[in-house]
């Protein structure tokens, strides 16, 4: 689709600015003057094909409610058309109490250049103080091309938020996770991606009530995309599991199915440390950690996982955390809820025998 049928008014084709088609004017947002919090609101088709709200914008959006306690405004973006209506009074009872809608059947398909330039364009008309991404594949592609648009500052991959009045302090792993960095921004809006299964997931709130605002897609860069298709990944996602047994360097691999078979009684999955993805026993989507993935499980069972800080990184919201280790000093020690001390393969095969 060219720019001749973008019919905005607000194309940049019509501005005298002489940048390219579809490039903002670099627009500079003030301390003074920014306020609230903006969240991309990414969507993902349910088992029955209906567009659902992911489950890490719920955990972005519960932080916001315990940082702020109402005090700012929450605007939300969402893109697609009349398929999203059933899903408005969801994200208002997560607290957004303005809805962007950019209304564009176009735009149910994934697209990061129209995605990103409509967001800065929202940015500008409400000047929010803070803007969120889940760190999702989809968000850690998004978010830079907004910032940029912005030329603001970008925080990736936070693990961690904290608000000091209107300043927001972004946690997240640095020199190769030995330290984890709390971060202020130099430039307004203040942007991060956060994890996905950083925060844990608020209650809704049920009355609530919120405004959406159709907004006419902005974007010249807009393509034809003549078909889409879901490529399903194989095995579960760990990061939304309620049980895992997760485990390390001290599991041998015929333990592996005894794991797996565990894992389904107690209505769980597996994950694992990095040092087994490295053998190559499991895919990297079973990876918890600073290079893997956040989770949030009501119970963690680590099984011979020494607790390095990288992987202590993706556990932080783990309800209960217990650990089984010959070691009983063993790093993981430290934030594990109970330790018992014992081989992890003997522990693993009793506790699936007696299940
Ligand atoms: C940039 C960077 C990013 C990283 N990202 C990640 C990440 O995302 N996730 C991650 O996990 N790691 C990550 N790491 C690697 C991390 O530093 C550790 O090397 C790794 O987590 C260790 O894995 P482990 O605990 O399984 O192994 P080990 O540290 O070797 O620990 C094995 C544990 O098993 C215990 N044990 C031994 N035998 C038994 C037994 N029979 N029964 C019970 N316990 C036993 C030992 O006492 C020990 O505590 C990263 C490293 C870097 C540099």
């Amino acid at each position: 689709m060219g720019c001749d049928s973008c019919s905005s008014g607000s194309c940049s084709n019509n501005d005298k600015s002489g940048l390219p088609p579809g490039m903002l004017q670099k627009y500079k947002l003030s301390i003074d003057r920014s306020d609230g919090f903006l969240v991309w609101i990414e969507t993902e088709r349910g088992p029955d094909g209906e567009p659902m709200m992911c489950q890490h914008c719920k955990e972005l959006l519960g932080k916001i409610r315990e940082m702020d306690a109402g005090n700012s405004r929450v605007w939300g973006v969402v893109f697609g058309h009349q398929e999203l209506k059933p899903l408005y009074k969801e994200i208002y009872s997560y607290g957004v109490e303005t809805l962007y809608e950019v209304h564009d059947k176009a735009l149910s398909i994934y697209h990061p250049e129209a995605y990103a330039e409509n967001i800065a364009q929202i940015v500008i008309r409400t000047e929010p103080a803070v803007i969120l991404f889940g760190a999702t594949p989809r968000g850690r592609e998004l978010a830079p091309r907004v910032a940029a648009l912005l030329d603001a500052g970008l925080t990736a991959d936070c693990t961690g938020l904290e608000l000091n009045d209107r300043e927001l302090l972004m946690t997240r792993p640095a020199f190769g996770g030995n330290v984890m960095a709390t971060i202020r921004c130099t430039t307004f809006p203040q942007i991060a991606t956060v994890r996905p299964g950083t925060f844990p997931v608020p209650e809704p709130v049920g009355d609530k009530r919120g405004t959406v605002i159709y907004w006419q897609n902005a974007s010249c860069t807009l393509k034809d995309i003549l078909s889409s298709e879901i490529k399903e990944t194989a095995g579960e996602d760990i990061s939304r599991a309620k049980v895992l047994i997760s485990l390390g360097a001290g599991v041998k691999k015929e333990s592996i199915p005894v794991a797996e078979s565990l894992a389904r009684k107690l209505g769980g999955t597996v994950s694992c440390s990095r040092k087994l993805v490295e053998k190559g026993w499991f895919g990297q989507a079973r990876q918890v950690g600073q290079s893997g993935k956040s989770v949030a499980p009501e119970i963690y069972l680590a099984f011979g996982i020494s607790g390095a800080i990288q992987h202590l990184a993706g556990i932080g919201s783990a309800k209960k955390i217990i650990a089984i280790n010959t070691d009983a000093d063993a790093k993981i020690s430290e934030v594990a809820d109970e330790i018992i001390v014992g081989d992890a393969n003997r522990i693993l095969k009793e506790l699936e025998r007696m299940l």
